[in-house]
């Protein structure tokens, strides 16, 4: 739906009766972590959801700075707050909401989509949220300590402040929830898979948008087994079959499976146990290590971030680059034989779409299985990077999980 474009017999009310147009109607994503509140606003076109504005406030509780964009890119503002303005999450969303009615004069925001890290075993795809589901939500805090406060912070805030304005829940773990059983367990006593300590896998909401984009842009590779990576600051693997997830390398939290910017990957649960009995470090020294400490900037000494290591010289940089590449291709070929083979490998989120090093890294390790890359298509960052021969296909495919966010709010709601 559309008031751009009236068609013919809405002109000619129109002209019997002149009134103001009404406003476009608009979604709001909201994406709340412990300092920062990143948002973006699409439009409801008929046909598709068009991004109009993409931002965040970072440094929430401590120098809050505001930063927005066009739906082009074009910077529209970018400023620091002064003093403690933005004491916490409900103060940003606050603020923000007033920014955003200043803001788009001629847009009405219909709906607000939030991404939230756990749903647990209960939720297994988008929610409409009222105060009964945000009690509900917030009862999976403890399996997402780190997150999920953050996540519904803004959803409560909102209850509150808009009670008009419908909200949904999308969830990094739904994706996942319909995967065998034995991908979703541990070898522990199995009372604690009945308390929900079992595998439940995140980037849910990406690896979704990548299923729906294959399915509309390259239905073969939907159809078959594809092991998807994602490799941003987090990263992950699913093995998808016909689209839908059965298998993945995060688990019970997101520190499990490859090594991240700043996690570990997976850990023999061993070290943790040394950790605290031979160096006295507490659970919560521990945990901070292993998700902030971690990772390419615990091995490099240099730096979280990819590209960085790529141009550094320093020793450490190439030995957390070396052991991402070995890491990763061994957590393909295990997504791999979670299919019983492979036929298309895609690479997605920030390393994955913007580093052909890496691919090709990644690619070269896992030759035996048939993975071919054609260099120049991957250095050009074409959609299909294999080798005409190649008998698995390999793909740079870039992710949206802020558009799967708003697609989802749309559809639960019927807005379109
Ligand atoms: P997040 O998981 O926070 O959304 P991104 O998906 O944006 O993160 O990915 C961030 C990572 O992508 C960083 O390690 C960054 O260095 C890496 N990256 C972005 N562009 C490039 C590039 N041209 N070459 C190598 N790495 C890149």
């Amino acid at each position: 739906m559309t008031y751009n474009t009236p068609s013919v017999a809405n002109a000619t009310a129109a002209s019997a009766l002149p009134t103001a147009p009404a406003p476009n109607r608009a979604v709001l994503m909201l994406n709340a972590g412990s300092s920062s509140l990143k948002f973006e606003v699409f439009d409801l076109q008929p046909a598709h959801l068009q991004c109009f504005l993409r931002g965040q406030i970072d440094g929430i509780g401590n120098h809050a700075h505001f930063k927005v964009k066009d739906g082009a890119g074009r910077a529209l503002r970018d400023a620091s707050f002064s003093g403690d303005a933005i004491t916490g999450q409900h103060a940003a969303l606050v603020w923000l909401l007033a920014w955003l009615q200043a803001h788009m004069v001629d847009r009405q925001l219909v709906a607000v989509g939030h991404r939230v890290v756990h749903g647990g075993t209960l939720f297994t795809q988008p929610i409409r949220v009222d105060a009964g589901i945000l009690q509900q939500l917030g009862a999976l805090v403890p399996l997402a300590p780190l997150h999920q406060p953050h996540n519904l912070a803004p959803i409560r805030s909102l209850l509150a402040e808009r009670p008009d304005l419908p909200q949904v829940a999308c969830f990094d773990t739904a994706f996942h929830h319909g995967q065998p059983p034995e991908a979703q367990m541990f070898a522990l006593p199995w009372r604690f898979h009945e308390d929900g300590v079992r595998r439940y896998g995140f980037h849910g909401l990406s690896y979704e948008y990548i299923a729906r984009t294959a399915k509309v842009q390259v239905p073969a590779l939907a159809a078959g087994r594809t092991v998807v990576a994602h490799l941003g600051n987090g990263v992950s693997l699913c093995a998808m079959l016909d689209g839908k997830s059965v298998a993945t390398t995060m688990g019970f939290t997101a520190l499990d499976g490859c090594p991240m910017g700043t996690r570990c990957g997976s850990l023999d649960a061993g070290v943790v146990i040394h950790l605290a009995r031979a160096y006295g470090m507490s659970i919560d020294a521990i945990e901070s290590m292993l998700y902030r400490d971690s990772g390419l900037l615990g091995l490099s000494g240099v730096s979280s971030d990819m590209q960085d290591l790529l141009e550094s010289s320093a020793p450490g940089a190439r030995r957390a680059v070396n052991y991402f590449v070995y890491q990763l291709s061994r957590e393909v070929a295990s997504m791999a034989a979670a299919m019983g083979g492979v036929d298309a490998l895609v690479f997605t989120a920030g390393i994955g779409e913007n580093s052909p090093q890496i691919r090709q890294a990644v690619c070269e390790r896992l030759a035996w299985m048939g993975v071919h890359m054609d260099a120049q298509a991957n250095a050009s960052g074409a959609a299909q990077i294999s080798a005409a021969n190649s008998p698995v296909s390999v793909w740079r495919i870039p992710t949206n999980e802020e558009q799967m966010i708003a697609e989802h709010t749309c559809e639960i709601l019927d807005l379109r």
